[in-house]
Formats: C-alpha cells, structure tokens, sequence
C-alpha cells in the first residue's frame, strides 16, 4: 500500500508526475542531447510557464542548478569577493552560513545573526550589523527545520533598509508553494523536491538583472557552475553540464498545469491555519512556533514529549502515514507536517481523523 507521506521534503510529488514520466519516455525526452532544439524548446517552456505562474517579474533570470545546496555554493563562488551577512534561526540558514564560511579564504569576513524562532528579524539588530561593505545579506525565507517563516512585511524592511545591497533567499520549502514578493530581493533559489512537487536531483535560482550585472563583474569562471558561464549558456536555455532533462520536463509540465500561485498560496494558508488549529487543541501537543506572525504555511511543526512524539509516529507509519521527524535542535521534540500544494486535501482529512483518534 502506498503511504501517505507529510515529510517537508524529498515529499510527495503531484499524483500526475507518473503520467508526465511515462509521456517523457514516449516522447523520446529521456536521451535528448542537451544542445537539441528539443531540449532547447522544453527549457524554454519550463520557465516561461515558471515565470508566468510564480508571478516572477521579466528581468529576472531563471537558472537550473543541482541542489539548493549547490546555490550555496554558487552564490559564495560568484556572488561573494570576500563579505555576507547571514541572518537565520534554523539548522538550514545556518549550514548556508557555515558553509560560506569554509568556501571563502578569510572566513571571519563571514558574519551571521541567529535571531529567536519565536520572534520576528529585528530591523534596528540588523542594522546595527551589517556594513556597507557587505556584499550580500542572506536570509532563509522559510526555515524548514522548525517551520518558521521570515513576514513578508519584513522581508520588504530589509530591502528598504539596504537599497544597495544585494539579498539572496533561500525559499526551498516557500517557492511555488506561496506567492513571494521576488523584486524585494535580487537572488531566490529552492530545491524541487519541496513545494514544487517533484522527484528531487534539480534546483532553480532566480536572479536579479542587478545580480546578473554583479556576477559579470565579478567574472568567477573557475567552476562549472559559476553564474557567469552559466549567463552564457541560459541565452540560449542551456546549461554547463548535462542537466536532469526528465526533472525540466517534468518542471515544465507541472508549471503548464499549476494554477497562478496567487490561488495556490491562499489554498495553502487556509489549509496552514485549519492545521495550527488542529494541533494546538490536542491533548499532548502543541505549536512550536508560538508567535503566529512567524509561523510557517508551508512546514507545520508540532511540538510534544519525546515519548508522546516517538509514539505517534509510530502509530501513524503503523497507518501508512508518514509524518516527518523533528530537525537539529528539536529532533526529539517535535514532527514536521509537510503542507505543500502536491499533498491533496483528502490526505490532511486522513491525518486530523489519525490525529483526533490517537492524541491521549
Ligand atoms: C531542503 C532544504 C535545503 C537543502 O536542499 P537540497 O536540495 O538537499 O540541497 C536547503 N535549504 C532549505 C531551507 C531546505 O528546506
């Protein structure tokens, strides 16, 4: 029997991705060259219906990657000479922090802020800590690990208060899962295995014409993926390596599907707050993002004891329900509920009936 998976990530992909899979094959996708015109036109197509769906603004390029993990690196390689400011409150903004860290030479150069999950970025904090001469401000819009989410009201704080600077957004567990305000900042990049619904293996960055301009400056070309050669190669929708053709065409299948993420992301709030709702009132358990204004729509994290929390997971695999396990800090103390738009309501049905029977 097929589980009902809620992980926050590699999760459950659109029920229609067997179809595209098969229609791939048939189509003769999956041995393209990667120089074809059929390729060229799949990756055309791919993000043009990103763009259009994603409400992505014209001057902004789409770029295929790896991982989100590679955009880490990517972005430390081409991006940053010597300074970031990194702001986070989780276990993913703070590897992109560490891992910038041990990439660039003078590692102290390197500078974060770890703010409280139960609290909103402080503007004044940040102020106070990043100079002019950094050239970038990372930030993790939504914290996978503890499912906190930075207000969109403060991510258009922080491009106010640093005009000049360049912003780069980790959004892997937000992108095509919420409508994100892409002109606050000049670099975005998520993972597809989260709120895009798809097989992992594939990442997308969205840059700025302003990051674009800072990458030609810059002119890094010691690596294959340095954003400079890969500006080159995406005039023409290519990449600088053999890419995962399948994951484009399956990314350029279910954005030609999707509805726009307006309609998207208020589905999904609603489902967020039906669920924050569920959980806070049962016996046992409880949020563990308390202050609403940070929570997460996308990443619901329940907390619990830690013998409360190992037996409910238990009991749900028991059902064929996967809930995800805990993160970093809260590990033992807390499971993360996936709400990305490929789940179908049904499943959240299936699980409040779980939840309500078997909360003590
Ligand atoms: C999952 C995740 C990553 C890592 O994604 P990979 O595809 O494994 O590189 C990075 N950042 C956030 C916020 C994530 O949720």
């Amino acid at each position: 029997m097929k589980h009902i998976s809620f992980y926050p990530g590699p999760s459950e992909v659109y029920s229609q991705v067997p179809i595209y899979v098969q229609e791939a094959y048939e189509r003769n996708i999956l041995s393209i060259n990667h120089r074809s015109d059929t390729f060229i036109e799949i990756s055309y197509k791919a993000i043009s219906f990103l763009k259009e769906k994603l409400n992505v603004p014209s001057d902004y390029t789409v770029f295929y990657a790896s991982s989100a993990t590679e955009c880490w690196e990517i972005i430390a390689q081409s991006l940053i000479q010597q300074r970031s400011f990194h702001l986070y409150n989780g276990a993913f903004g703070k590897k992109w922090f560490q891992y910038t860290q041990k990439l660039k030479e003078n590692a102290q150069l390197i500078t974060g802020y770890a703010f409280d999950i139960q609290e909103d970025i402080s503007i004044e904090e940040v102020q106070s800590q990043v100079w002019d001469t950094h050239e970038i401000i990372c930030l993790t819009h939504n914290e996978t690990s503890n499912g906190t989410a930075i207000p969109l009201q403060s991510m258009a704080k922080i491009r106010q208060a640093f005009p000049k600077h360049l912003i780069a957004v980790d959004a892997t567990s937000s992108m095509a899962g919420i409508e994100l305000p892409f002109a606050q900042a000049d670099i975005w990049y998520a993972s597809v295995q989260k709120c895009f619904g798809l097989p992992a293996g594939m990442a997308v960055m969205i840059c700025s014409s302003r990051a674009i301009e800072r990458a030609l400056k810059i002119n890094a070309r010691q690596h294959y993926n340095s954003l400079a050669f890969m500006w080159d190669k995406i005039q023409d929708w290519q990449t600088t390596y053999t890419p995962n053709v399948l994951n484009i065409y399956l990314l350029m299948r279910v954005m030609e599907e999707a509805p726009p993420i307006g309609e998207v992301g208020q589905k999904i709030s609603q489902r967020a707050q039906a669920n924050y709702a569920l959980f806070d009132q049962l016996e046992g358990f409880g949020l563990l993002i308390e202050n609403s204004q940070v929570r997460s729509d996308t990443v619901i994290a329940v907390k619990g004891g830690v013998s409360s929390i190992e037996e409910i997971k238990k009991k749900a695999l028991s059902q064929n329900i996967i809930l995800g396990n805990g993160y970093g800090d809260w590990k033992n103390t807390s499971f993360r509920v996936a709400n990305f738009p490929a789940i179908p309501n049904h499943n959240f049905a299936l699980l409040e009936e779980f939840m309500l029977k078997n909360s003590s």
